[in-house]
């Protein structure tokens, strides 16, 4: 039985969820003269580059599992995840364009101009990322510096980058939420969409959930934006079961050594690294704030726990490197949250391969190997929910009339790199979408 509606409000879109991909279709829209309202689960926390931020800005506080006990990271703050991402940025893969026929040049290219996206200067690369660089390329690695998006004068590297950003050097989805409410967006926090409303095969708004109680949006379009694992629960709340029906993770890890000369304090994280397409594998410099390390080694236990005094001992001289791999599309997100997501021995072949190569480097710099030590796997970053192909069409329309999707869950095919800038670019490309219907 339906709860009373507190409230009901009116606009020309609703959006659910403020990530990445929900911050631009509102910038974009509202900028057009829409009336914009923007349903966002997390509250509005203040960024301020310290652990601390880490726990308030996911969900369960980050302690939300897979159900064969994979850790995997759920944003739930205004911005997203990118709140907490490293800024780097990868272009979307030249299949998109060719096989589905979705060509977002134009949006990357206006988006590589906005901040503008390159690769960190030579002032903001550390020692320790030279290092792994330089032994990476002798090994006949195509290791290189990555594009960031991260404001270069206004960092102070103080490489806090996975744990909120005090100067406002890195671009984040919050600033497109702000820009939207600066158009007249209404943002509404700690609010979840629950389900589309439909009427004849209709969308025509959503029902969430506010601190006062049940809130009715009605609105010619939906737009649902909450992210990878939110965006699907919402679908078959809506009636269409399928959604979350196989999935990536991405799943990552870092490989860690104590190198015995070189001070490694302040590496902005993933400035540089390499991609072997082929194998799936991504390999970059890493580094996290010692507390989210630590809680990263707790995860890894009982190994990681054995590790935890020689990481909390050595960690201003401690080399790491990041090792993710392209997953498939197995698993299940269920309409409780919950979720399946077994690893195949495919994506954990990869990963070794990944980890032996990381090791390798670790040891030419000068690491011992009885000084290299890991992570347990986590998800990275959770897509491929509600595939373009499958339960949307190439313009990311649901089955359901007027109700699009638009973040990491629309990725048609396993991935395998950061998607953010896909996000960003393919959100533009709805905005235009929409405001040419
Ligand atoms: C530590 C870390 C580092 C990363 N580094 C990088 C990187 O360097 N480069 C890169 O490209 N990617 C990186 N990523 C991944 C990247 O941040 C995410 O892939 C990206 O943010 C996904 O965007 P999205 O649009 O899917 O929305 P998300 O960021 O997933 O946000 C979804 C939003 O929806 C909200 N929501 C959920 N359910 C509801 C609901 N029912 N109603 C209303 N709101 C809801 C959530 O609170 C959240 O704010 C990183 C991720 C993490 C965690």
């Amino acid at each position: 039985m339906e709860q009373k509606v507190a409230k009901t409000l009116e606009a020309d879109v609703v959006i659910a969820g403020s990530g990445p991909g929900g911050a631009t279709v509102a910038r974009e829209l509202s900028k057009a003269g829409k009336k914009v309202i923007v349903c966002e689960l997390g509250k509005y926390q203040k960024s301020i580059g310290k652990s601390i931020n880490v726990p308030q800005m996911v969900a369960n506080k980050g302690l939300t599992f897979s159900k064969e006990g994979l850790l995997v990271v759920i944003p739930e703050t205004v911005g997203g995840a990118s709140m907490l991402y490293c800024g780097t940025v990868f272009k979307p893969p030249a299949w998109l364009k060719d096989k589905y026929g979705i060509d977002i040049g134009e949006e990357v290219d206006e988006l590589y101009q906005e901040i503008p996206i390159k690769p960190l200067p030579e002032r903001l690369v550390g020692d320790g990322q030279r290092l792994l660089m330089e032994t990476a390329r002798g090994m006949g690695l195509d290791w290189n510096l990555l594009d960031k998006w991260i404001r270069h004068d206004n960092c102070d590297n103080c490489a806090q980058c996975s744990a909120g950003c005090k100067p406002g050097a890195k671009f984040t989805a919050r600033e497109y939420v702000d820009e939207a409410m600066g158009n007249g967006a209404v943002l509404l926090t700690r609010s979840g969409v629950d389900k589309v409303i439909t009427e004849n095969g209709n969308a025509v708004g959503v029902r969430a959930t506010g601190p006062d109680g049940q809130i009715e949006i009605r609105a010619g379009k939906v737009v649902l934006s909450a992210g990878g694992r939110g965006t699907p629960i919402i679908l078959q709340r809506s009636g269409l079961y399928d959604a979350g029906k196989g999935f990536f993770v991405d799943p990552v890890t870092s490989v860690a050594g104590v190198h015995p000369k070189l001070n490694t304090m302040k590496s902005i994280p993933m400035a540089a690294g390499t991609h072997l397409d082929e194998d799936g594998i991504v390999m970059t410099d890493a580094s996290a704030p010692l507390l989210f390390h630590l809680g990263l080694l707790g995860y890894s236990a009982p190994r990681g726990i054995a590790n935890m005094p020689k990481a909390a001992t050595k960690f201003g001289k401690t080399l790491s490197i990041m090792v993710k791999v392209r997953d498939d599309l197995g698993g299940r997100v269920n309409a409780d949250g919950s979720f399946s997501k077994p690893l195949t021995d495919e994506v954990k072949g990869a990963l070794n391969k990944g980890i032996v190569m990381a090791e390798e480097i670790l040891m030419s710099t000068g690491v011992q190997r009885k000084d290299i030590y890991s992570y347990r796997i986590l998800g990275a970053h959770p897509g491929g929910t509600v595939r373009i192909g499958n339960l949307l069409d190439t313009n990311c329309e649901t089955s359901i009339k007027n109700c699009y999707c638009m973040d990491t869950s629309i990725i048609p095919e396993p991935w395998g790199v950061p998607p953010t800038l896909t996000i960003f670019a393919m959100g533009k490309r709805l905005a235009k979408h929409l405001l040419a219907r």
